[in-house]
């Protein structure tokens, strides 16, 4: 596939978050070569008419329940909507959703078969071709390295502190993120005040200093975050990776914001939207961060899309979110909207204007081709001008 015409490129890459590169090549999958020489012998060609190309989005934080369906606020095919805002790639903080689960009765082998199932579940079938990686056991007093070696072989990625009692045995929580990390899991931490459960257990700098997890999360609040001065330590004096979630406190994200890049630390920024939950079911939700941090945090709208793309993947271990040759082809095509200000979609993205969407790829295959159903149409429209294999499955 080839994708010329492009009138702004983003790689997802915070160094270098936009190149003046015209066309692009795909094949396998896979990113081939920026600006190829030859723009002959490619099975389906995509004019892009001047709209920009733009990594598809990553929302580190998500809960899952089963496929397209989630209890919370009664939603059924959220994934797609999703999809359609932009987004290609999830990650769940646990799928705590899911009916019935008592929080105060949940055992090692529960929480462990629960990631199971969700682990192999989602990855046996994408649910609307998004890759969303589920399987992140809620982790519990008295689990041995037995269970952690069952997350590992059913696929998992993450884990998860949300219900963990942390003044009960630090030792024990501490072995926990080691034991993750051995196994090649990461583990993420609840941060700030109680969740919607009513369970979920507070933490701020102390716990996250003691325990040195491999990411904190919504330290903006989820929804309540933490305190200034908690935060404010949290970006000082630790090095981890720092998650901002749309379910946050607006106020408190632009003071992590700012203070992370008055350091020169925007590196440990991290995107996600803390939903199906409480705060909704929110398919531009991806795209809402990249607006609060381009048009209110003093942002370029070439950081704010890294930090949502590559700075979230590489958080994660993923290998999408940047657009270099080698690279998953997770893309989408999107411009300005009529009536938005500015011609450009740095224009646009700057003032805080959500962009248009006519195509997403994932892996080089079109899953939204000509028309989000979630978004206005761009001003500029793209032409598939021919069309092979890859658009077959187009939703
Ligand atoms: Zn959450």
């Amino acid at each position: 596939m080839l994708i010329h015409n492009i009138g702004e490129f983003y790689t997802g890459d915070l160094d270098a978050p936009v190149l003046p590169v015209r066309a692009l090549a795909i094949a396998g999958g896979l990113i081939a070569e920026l600006d190829p020489p030859s723009h002959q012998g490619f099975d389906t060609v995509i004019d892009a008419a001047g709209c920009a190309v733009v990594p598809g989005l990553i929302d580190g934080h998500v809960h899952p329940v089963a496929g397209e369906w989630t209890p919370t606020q009664d939603a059924i095919g959220w994934v797609g909507n999703y999809l359609h805002g932009g987004t290609t790639s999830m990650l769940s903080a646990g799928e705590l959703h899911t009916p019935g689960l008592d929080y105060g009765r949940m055992t090692p082998d529960l929480v462990t078969a629960l990631a199971e199932v969700n682990a192999s579940t989602f990855a046996n079938q994408r649910p609307a071709g998004v890759k969303l990686h589920a399987g992140t056991a809620l982790l519990v007093p008295g689990m041995s390295e037995r269970h952690f070696d069952r997350l590992a072989a059913a696929g998992a990625r993450l884990v998860k502190f949300l219900f963990y009692p942390f003044s009960r045995d630090p030792d024990e929580a501490r072995r926990y993120v080691q034991w993750a990390r051995d196994r090649g899991l990461r583990s993420k931490v609840h941060t700030g005040g109680v969740s919607r459960s009513g369970v979920s257990q507070m933490c701020g700098f102390d716990v996250l200093s003691w325990l040195q997890p491999d990411i904190a999360a919504h330290v903006s609040g989820g929804p309540i975050p933490m305190s200034d001065a908690d935060l404010d330590r949290v970006v000082d004096e630790l090095r981890m990776p720092l998650e901002l979630c749309s379910s946050g406190n607006y106020r408190s994200g632009h003071r992590a914001v700012t203070r992370l890049v008055a350091r020169g630390e925007l590196g440990r920024l991290t995107l996600g939207s803390d939903t199906p939950g409480g705060t909704g079911v929110i398919p531009r939700g991806a795209w809402r961060n990249v607006l609060f941090l381009a048009s209110m945090c003093g942002l370029s709208p070439g950081q704010a899309i890294a930090v949502a793309t590559g700075n979230t993947a590489r958080a994660h271990g993923l290998a999408e979110g940047i657009l270099a040759p080698g690279r998953p082809a997770d893309l989408a095509l999107c411009g300005p909207v009529e009536g938005s200000a500015g011609s450009t979609l740095a224009d646009a993205v700057a003032h805080g204007d959500l962009p248009g969407i006519t195509h997403v790829l994932i892996d080089g295959r079109a899953v939204v081709a000509g028309r989000s159903r979630q978004t206005p149409p761009p001003r500029l429209r793209p032409v598939v001008a021919c069309c092979g294999p890859n658009f077959g499955a187009a939703a």
